[in-house]
C-alpha cells in the first residue's frame, strides 16, 4: 500500500482492509488485501483510465487477485480490490 503512494504517486482512498463484508476465504481477512472507492481525486465508477492504472500498478506490485470494474463489473463497479 505504500509503495503505491511511494513510487507510484497514487493518492487513494482505502474503503476496507480486513472485516467489512468478505466473502469467507477473502484475502481480506489476512490483511492482504485491501478496496479502494476513490483514485487521486476521482471516483471509481465503473471502467475508467484512472482504474486500469490503478490495478495495473498493483499488478506491477505483485498483487495476486485485482478486480475492478474491467474484470469483474458485478462485483467491482465501484471499487477496486487489490490482494497479495
Ligand atoms: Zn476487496
Amino acid at each position: 500500500m505504500k509503495n503505491l503512494i511511494a513510487s507510484r504517486n497514487y493518492r487513494y482512498f482505502v474503503m476496507a482492509i480486513s472485516g467489512a463484508d468478505h466473502s469467507a476465504g477473502s484475502l481480506h481477512f489476512q490483511g492482504r488485501a485491501f478496496d479502494v472507492d476513490e483514485v487521486n481525486g476521482v471516483r471509481i465508477s465503473g471502467d475508467s483510465a484512472t482504474a486500469r492504472g490503478f490495478m495495473d500498478a498493483c499488478r506491477a506490485l505483485g498483487a495476486i487477485e485485482v478486480f475492478g470494474p474491467s474484470n469483474d463489473p458485478a462485483g467491482h463497479y465501484d471499487h477496486l480490490h487489490c490482494g497479495w
